[in-house]
Parts: structure tokens; C-alpha cells; sequence
């Protein structure tokens, strides 16, 4: 490698991109909304690496969805094995329940997680080949109330997070007992429909005509608007189920719409599948969705335990979310010469003990240089030592938003900061 090379700056891999600390505030304060509601629900957090065997998610979405063919960041490790980064976080979980026996303990079992997932897919607005998920699964729990609850428990956080103007669109995949009569039906309506449909789809009318209504063409979304309904498909136990889960919709007032294209693009789903969707978000306007997978634990290789979840994505979530992040408060120490820089260095340990946060810095500076740079970081406090400071044992306290100055023991000081700041909400009332 010649020199000139080693000077180049290095970019991201396409479709990843650094998240700076000014939005991170803004994900810091989505993910805990998030843990925040979540745990009212009695959900745990259960954490699953990132990286995977590549088997898990081909059985968990099936080889002929588009996630397994086209969008799996796949790649061979140094032992020589197939491993993926994960593109879902569903079948993570499952594997942890199988591995852990988890389906042991107290039923039903209810998790959340937030985290990266990656799919190798063309990026563009919104959407990355590192994308951000906040997922909630219960396993072990047949009733319809459920899935309703996930689905309300997902209103409470939208509100948290100031996104307004989402609707439910809910639709019964059916369960292996009625979906084949329907899949029958359906391949032979997209068989007669065929010279409408694009090439992928032609495929999909053989191997699996669920499919094509995920399909983004319009003259395939056309022709799918006059495909057969599955809701009309249903046995009497999946009726059942989606009556007392749109029942319960009701009773909580939530706004739904039935949609019964609706199939998700995931093998794996029984039942329940919905989707939640923001008008004002353009063609992409899902920010989550999920539904009911009761036979996946089963299929892979665990024991007979029914799941429902919900995943929400983040990145489109925050493209719609009116949450504004607040400036960080803190403390900025404004010293002059070596005595005073220790004393201000043991003022902001003590500081910080007290939970205030503090900004010391090491250029030598003259007052005036101090205050504007207190002014230009946003202090919301600026601590003053100087010489006179350091004889008489009491140092000066300037609040930056009232422009008052107090003077006192380093103890009276920090009782001002933090009643000041309860008062207005700040450093020590912000969580
Ligand atoms: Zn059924
Ligand atoms: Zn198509």
C-alpha cells in the first residue's frame, strides 16, 4: 500500500452511517420511552447477539421470502461457517427460549429488545443497511386480548414520543388448517391473472401466491385487489380469534382499518398480522408491524408455544416523531492558574457526586476568554475561582439563564444548583 492510499479518508460502508451525539439524544430518549412503557406491561428486556447462524434465519422466514433471497447480510467467519448478521429479531429469541428452556418458567413469557438489525437492500431514504428496531414478543399466550394489548401498549408509546396520526391495518393470515383451501384458491386467481403480473411475481404464483400482495408494482397490486380474501377462507377458530382481537381493538377505541392484503412478508405468521402505518409518511409509511407466529417455537425444534409480537423501526419512527431534545444542563468551571485548577477539579468531583453534571477544560484562559466560551458550550452554570476564591474559601456561582451570581462554601453552591434545577426541570429532574 503506498503512502497516498494510507491518507485517505475512510468512509462508512454504504448504508451505514453514524448517529452524532446531537440526534443520539433523541434515540436516548425513544429507547428509554420505550423500556419505560414496556416494563408497565411486565415485558423484560432480553438481550441476543447480533450475529447468528445463518440456518437460524432461513427456517425462521422461510427460504422463499424475499428477506432470505435477496437481503441477508451473510458472510463466512474465520472457522469457516455461514453466519448473519441478524435482519429480524424473532428468530433470536426463539433460538434463546429453545436454548434456555425459558418455555419452563411462568407462562406467558413477555420480552422487548431495541437494537440494530441489517439487511443488504438498496439504501435509500429512511432506510439503511443498518437499521434500528424496537421489538416486544409474548409466548405462551393464545387469547386475542393479547395481540390487542401489544397493539394499545404501542399507542401509549407513540403518544411518549410525540407520533401522532398512526392507524392499525389488521388482517388474519389464517393457520395451517385454513390457509391451504385459501393458497389453492389464490394460486389459481394469480395463475388466470398471470399476464398482469411481473416476472417475480409469476414465480411467487406457484411457490407461494401470499406473496405477491407485498409486491410494489401497481399493475400486481391491481390485479391482487381481485385475488380471493382470506378473511372469507377462515375455520371457525381463526373467525374466532380475529372477532375477539378486533373486539378488543374496539374496546380500547383504537383507530383500525381491516386490510386483507395484509400477509406480511414473512412465512411464519398465523392468525393475527397488522400493521401501523402515519399518513403523512409518503409511500414507506409503516413504522410496525407484527402479528402471531403460533408455530414457530414448534418448527424450530422447541416445544409447542405460540408467540405474538410487534417490531417498530426507529429510523422511520424519528422521521415522523415531533420529540425535541432538550440542551444538556451543566456546570462549566472557569479557574485561573495551577491552584485554582485543582481547586476546580475537586469542586467538580464533588459536583458530579451530587449528580451535576460538569465541563472542565485545560487551555488557559483569561476571564473574558472563560466566560465566552461558557456562553458559546451552553453552560447553564458557570463556577468561578480565581485567587480571592481560593483565600476566602467561598467561590462564585453564576446562573447563565437568570444572569445571577451567588457566592459560597463549594456545599451551599451545589444546593443551589440543585434546587434551581428541580425547580426548572433540569439536570437532576430530566429522568
Ligand atoms: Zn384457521
Ligand atoms: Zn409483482
Amino acid at each position: 500500500m503506498s503512502s497516498k492510499q494510507n491518507e485517505q479518508a475512510i468512509s462508512p460502508i454504504k448504508g451505514m452511517r453514524d448517529i452524532l451525539p446531537e440526534e443520539a439524544r433523541l434515540w436516548q430518549m425513544v429507547e428509554a420511552s420505550a423500556r419505560k412503557i414496556f416494563e408497565l406491561y411486565g415485558f423484560r428486556e432480553l438481550r441476543a447477539p447480533i450475529l447468528e447462524p445463518t440456518e437460524l434465519f432461513e427456517r425462521g422466514t422461510g427460504a422463499s421470502s424475499d428477506i432470505v433471497t435477496k437481503e441477508m447480510y451473510t458472510f463466512t467467519d474465520k472457522g469457516g461457517r455461514s453466519v448473519t448478521l441478524r435482519p429480524e429479531y424473532t428468530p433470536s429469541v426463539v433460538r434463546a427460549i429453545i436454548e434456555h428452556r425459558l418455555d419452563l418458567q411462568p407462562l406467558p413469557l413477555r420480552f422487548y429488545y431495541t437494537g440494530p438489525m441489517f439487511r443488504y437492500d438498496r439504501p435509500q431514504k429512511g432506510r439503511y443497511r443498518q437499521f434500528h428496531q424496537i421489538d416486544v414478543e409474548v409466548f405462551g399466550e393464545q387469547d386475542a386480548a393479547i395481540d390487542a394489548e401489544i397493539i394499545e401498549m404501542a399507542y401509549r408509546f407513540f403518544q411518549e414520543v410525540k407520533v401522532e396520526g398512526v392507524s392499525t391495518l389488521v388482517n388474519s393470515v389464517g393457520c395451517p388448517r385454513c390457509r391451504p383451501a385459501y393458497g389453492q384458491a389464490l394460486r389459481e386467481a394469480a395463475t388466470k391473472a398471470s399476464d398482469r403480473l411481473c416476472t417475480d411475481c409469476q414465480r411467487k404464483a406457484e411457490i407461494n401466491p401470499l406473496r405477491i400482495f407485498d409486491c410494489k408494482q401497481e399493475s400486481c397490486q391491481e390485479a391482487a385487489r381481485t385475488f380471493p380474501r382470506i378473511t372469507d377462507y377462515l375455520c371457525e377458530e381463526c373467525r374466532e380469534h380475529f372477532k375477539k382481537f378486533l373486539s378488543y381493538l374496539d374496546l380500547y377505541q383504537l383507530p383500525y382499518r381491516i386490510e386483507p392484503t395484509l400477509v406480511r412478508g414473512l412465512d411464519y405468521y398465523t392468525k393475527t398480522t397488522f400493521e401501523l402505518v402515519v399518513e403523512n409518511l409518503g409511500a414507506q409509511n409503516a413504522i410496525g408491524g407484527g402479528g402471531r407466529y403460533d408455530n414457530m417455537v414448534k418448527e424450530f425444534g422447541g416445544p409447542d408455544l405460540c408467540g405474538t409480537g410487534l417490531a417498530i423501526g426507529l429510523e422511520r419512527l424519528l422521521l415522523v416523531s415531533k420529540l425535541e431534545a432538550p440542551a444538556p444542563d451543566f456546570a462549566y468551571f472557569a479557574y485561573s492558574g495551577e491552584q485554582a485548577r485543582q481547586a476546580s477539579l475537586l469542586a467538580a468531583r464533588y459536583f458530579r457526586t451530587l449528580g451535576i453534571p460538569c465541563i472542565i477544560e485545560f487551555k488557559e484562559r483569561s476571564w473574558k476568554a472563560h466566560f465566552s466560551r461558557a456562553n458559546k458550550i451552553g453552560a447553564t452554570w458557570t463556577v468561578i475561582i480565581g485567587e480571592d476564591e481560593l483565600s476566602s474559601g467561598e467561590y462564585q456561582l453564576k446562573d447563565m439563564l437568570e444572569s445571577k451570581q451567588y457566592k459560597g462554601t463549594i456545599e451551599q453552591l451545589t444546593q443551589i444548583v440543585i434546587e434551581k434545577e428541580k425547580a426548572r426541570q433540569g439536570i437532576l429532574g430530566r429522568d
